[in-house]
């Protein structure tokens, strides 16, 4: 029996903060690191995703790139034969049963879905692309038997969908796909509860968000080191002189704890107990900006030294076997609904 499949889509756009890094980019790699032995990992570039706007070559290129090289900085290793990390567009597969399950859903069911609502509303040219994005969604999962899928909040409605057409067809057709794990289960599979928070840094109340005007709160992946350091030695704190982890009271120190935590790969209560009884703020705050230094600058090494030749070794390797095991779904969903013998 081969691995049961969990897939990913990857994406990632240039202006990172490092919220998106440890709470987006590195669970993601260490899920691959930790899960290969036992699962096929399916890593993919969801480039046909993001054509329901228009783009060029050169920019998608560099794109592609680029966001294949940040999950490489981060440690998502190039050479583990379960990790495959492809380019959607580059199985034509997918967008050939997207059309087939176009033809079996119902336009009432999709004009029920949230995302769609929400992305098409007040827009002047709203096109079908859009519309149609949970059907491909459904085919990326589908045509690999994938079972654990990590969705966002904003993702589930998308995932029973692929469920429910998954269920229908296999009613009417026979063992056709293997039904991902609704979405409760995924959730234990990936242990969401352990969802992280990092808070701006001039503002604590406030979710660290790169889409943030100002950025004077926001620690980006590309920040020039030492004007990152200086973010955290002007980090909002409070009038407690007390280092200690408690979020109600003390935000700012907490958030700062918790980064530096993250940054250690150690817990929160130990690293608070390394700052018992410290009252200065400041010489606390020097250690963080040292160890935000540190890491951005071993992070922008490690991103600059990307083997690109190795990077596009491997999505053309994996689109290799992607493209005989998506056939293979394929050729058995084209015979089953009339279209092959
Ligand atoms: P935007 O401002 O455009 O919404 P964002 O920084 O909130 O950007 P998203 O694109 O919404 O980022 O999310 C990308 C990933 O980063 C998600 O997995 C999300 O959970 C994670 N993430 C975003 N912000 C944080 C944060 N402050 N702390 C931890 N994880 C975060
Ligand atoms: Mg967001």
């Amino acid at each position: 029996m081969a691995n049961p499949v969990i897939l990913t889509g990857l994406r990632a756009n240039n202006d990172l903060t490092i919220g998106n890094y440890f709470g987006g980019i590195l669970p993601i790699v260490d899920m691959a690191n930790t899960r290969s032995s036992e699962f096929q990992i399916n890593m993919f570039i969801p480039d046909l995703h993001s054509f329901t706007t228009p783009i060029d070559y050169s920019t998608l290129y560099e794109n592609i790139i680029a966001n294949a090289s940040l999950f490489n900085a981060a440690g998502l290793p190039l050479d583990n034969p379960n990790i495959y990390l492809y380019r959607q567009s580059f199985i034509p597969a997918h967008s050939e049963l997207t059309w087939i399950l176009d033809c079996f859903t119902g336009f009432g069911q999709m004009e029920r879905m949230t995302q769609f609502k929400d992305k098409s509303s007040g827009q002047a040219d709203v096109s079908v692309g859009l519309f149609n994005y949970p059907i491909l969604m459904a085919a990326d999962i589908l045509l690999y038997g994938a079972a654990y899928v990590p969705v966002g909040d904003d993702q589930t409605q998308h995932l029973e969908f692929t469920r429910d057409i998954a269920e229908r067809m296999n009613s009417r057709f026979g063992e056709l796909f293997v039904v991902p794990e609704p979405v409760k289960k995924q959730h234990e599979f990936f242990g969401k509860e352990q969802g992280l928070r990092i808070m701006d840094l001039q503002n604590p109340a406030k979710k660290m968000s790169k889409s943030d005007e100002s950025g004077k709160g926001v620690l980006f992946l590309s920040d020039n080191p030492d004007v990152a350091a200086k973010k955290i030695m002007s980090a909002t704190t409070d009038d407690k002189a007390n280092v200690v982890f408690d979020r109600a009271n003390q935000p700012g120190i907490s958030n700062l704890l918790e980064i530096l935590a993250l940054l250690r790969s150690a817990s929160i209560v130990d690293t608070a107990k390394e700052f018992e009884g410290e009252t200065r703020y400041g010489d606390f705050k020097k250690i963080v900006a040292d160890e935000v230094k540190r890491f951005l600058t071993d992070f922008q090494h490690k991103l600059k030294n990307v083997d690109e030749a190795a990077v596009v070794k491997k999505l053309e390797s994996s689109e290799k076997v992607m493209n005989i095991q998506a056939n293979r779904t394929l050729q058995a969903v084209q015979r089953a609904v009339g279209l092959r013998k």
